[in-house]
C-alpha cells in the first residue's frame, strides 16, 4: 500500500450534513495539501446522486458525521504532483466514487479497482493516511492522478457531472455484457430515473433496440421522443409484460425501491441476464422457476474501474451522452435532496459549486 503522510492544512468551504436530520449546511474543513500522485482541483459542478440521501440521512448506519457528499465531480487542475504525468493545470476533469485502493491485488492490477476490498470511497472512507474522505460538495479537492479521469472538452461540464456516478454505473455493465462490440441487441433498461435516462441514451448510441420497463405510463412519451427508446413496457400491465416474454437479452434494472423480480426476469431470452444496478435496502423477491426454466442468471454491477470510467467518458464525448440535469445552486441543495426522495426530478439534479453558470 501506498502511505503518504500528507499534511491537512488547506482550508476549504464545502457543505455538510451533521446529523441523520440531513439538513447541509455550510462547513468549513481542511484537505491535506498535494502530494507527489496527487492533483487539485477547483470544483465546479457536482451531481446528486441517491446514494447522498442514504449518507446525509444516515440510512445504512455508516455515516461519519459530519459528512461532505459528492461524488459527480467535475472541475479544473490547479495544481500537479510530481509524479503525475497525464494531468496538467487548466485540464478539465472528473471524480467519481474512487479515491483509494490497496493497488496490489488482482483487481487494482487489472484496473477494476472498484473491486478490491480495501476500496475507499471519495466521501465517508478513511484515506491511506487515515483521514475520512470529503466529497464534492465543496470549493476544492485533492485527488490521486490514479482516481481521476479527463472530460472531453464538447462535453458540458455541469451535464457531464452525472456520467461519473450514473454513467459508468450502467456503462460498466453493458460493456462487460458486450453491448459495445456487438450492435442489434434487445436491451431493456428497467426504471427511468437518474441511471435510467442515461442508460438508454448509451444503449441506443451502441446500436441496440432499446426497452423501457415502468411502473408509470407517463414516461412513455419521454422515454420515446425523446430519449429515443424503440419501445416501452408498463410492468403493472399484465398483458404488455406478457407480450414482452422472452425478448431480451440484457437487461439493466435501475430501480432502488424494493421489487419483485420475477416477472422482469420472464421478459428475456433464454440464457439472458439481468443486471442489478440500483441497490434496494431490503432483499428483492427471487422466485426460482424464472431462473430455472430459461437459465437466466442475476448479478450486480458496482461503479466501474478507473480505465472503463476514462472509456465511458470519451464515449460519451464521442456520442455526444450527458445526462439530463437541472442546476441548482448551494443554498438549495436541501429543497434538491427533499425532491430527490420523492423521486422529483428530471434527471439529476447537479450544484453550481462554483458559481459560473447563470441560474
Ligand atoms: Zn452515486
Ligand atoms: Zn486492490
Amino acid at each position: 500500500m501506498a502511505l503518504e503522510s500528507p499534511n491537512h492544512t488547506q482550508t476549504v468551504a464545502g457543505w455538510a450534513a451533521y446529523d441523520s436530520s440531513g439538513k447541509i449546511t455550510p462547513y468549513v474543513f481542511k484537505r491535506r495539501e498535494n502530494g507527489v500522485n496527487d492533483v487539485t482541483i477547483e470544483v465546479m459542478y457536482c451531481g446528486i446522486c441517491h446514494t447522498d440521501l442514504h449518507y446525509v440521512k444516515n440510512d445504512w448506519g455508516i455515516t461519519m458525521y459530519p459528512v461532505v457528499p459528492g461524488h459527480e465531480i467535475t472541475g479544473v487542475i490547479t495544481k500537479v504532483g510530481n509524479n503525475v504525468k497525464n494531468f496538467k493545470v487548466g485540464d478539465r476533469v472528473g471524480v467519481g466514487c474512487l479515491t483509494a485502493s490497496c493497488l496490489e491485488c488482482e483487481f487494482c492490477k487489472n484496473s477494476q479497482e472498484n473491486y478490491c476490498d480495501q476500496i475507499q470511497f471519495t466521501y465517508n472512507g478513511i484515506f491511506w493516511d487515515g483521514s475520512i474522505t470529503y466529497g464534492g460538495y465543496s470549493k476544492m479537492l485533492v485527488a490521486d492522478h490514479r482516481y481521476v479521469v479527463h472530460v472531453p472538452d464538447n462535453l458540458p461540464m455541469d451535464a457531464a457531472a452525472p456520467l461519473l456516478c450514473a454513467g459508468v454505473t450502467v456503462f460498466s455493465p453493458m460493456k462487460d455484457s458486450q453491448l459495445l462490440e456487438s450492435p442489434g441487441k434487445k436491451v431493456g433498461i428497467v426504471g427511468l430515473g437518474g441511471l435510467g435516462h442515461v442508460a438508454v441514451k448509451m444503449a441506443k448510441a451502441f446500436g441496440h433496440h432499446v426497452t423501457v420497463i415502468s411502473t408509470s405510463p407517463s414516461k412513455e412519451k419521454e422515454a420515446k421522443q425523446r430519449l429515443g427508446a424503440d419501445s416501452f413496457i408498463v410492468s403493472t400491465n399484465a398483458e404488455q409484460m406478457q407480450s414482452g416474454k422472452r425478448t431480451l437479452d440484457v437487461i439493466l434494472d435501475t430501480v432502488s425501491a424494493k421489487h419483485s423480480l420475477g416477472q422482469i426476469l420472464e421478459l428475456l431470452k433464454v440464457n439472458g441476464t439481468l443486471v442489478v444496478v440500483g441497490a434496494p435496502d431490503r432483499p428483492m423477491e427471487l422466485p426460482s422457476f424464472p431462473l430455472i426454466f430459461g437459465k437466466r442468471a442475476v448479478k450486480g454491477s458496482m461503479t466501474g474501474g478507473m480505465k472503463e470510467t476514462q472509456e465511458m467518458m470519451d464515449v460519451c464525448g464521442k456520442h455526444n451522452i450527458t445526462c439530463d440535469i437541472e442546476l441548482i445552486k448551494p443554498d438549495q441543495i436541501n429543497e434538491a435532496l427533499d425532491r430527490l426522495a420523492r423521486n422529483d426530478v428530471r434527471y439529476r439534479f447537479v450544484i453550481d459549486i462554483a458559481g459560473r453558470s447563470k441560474l
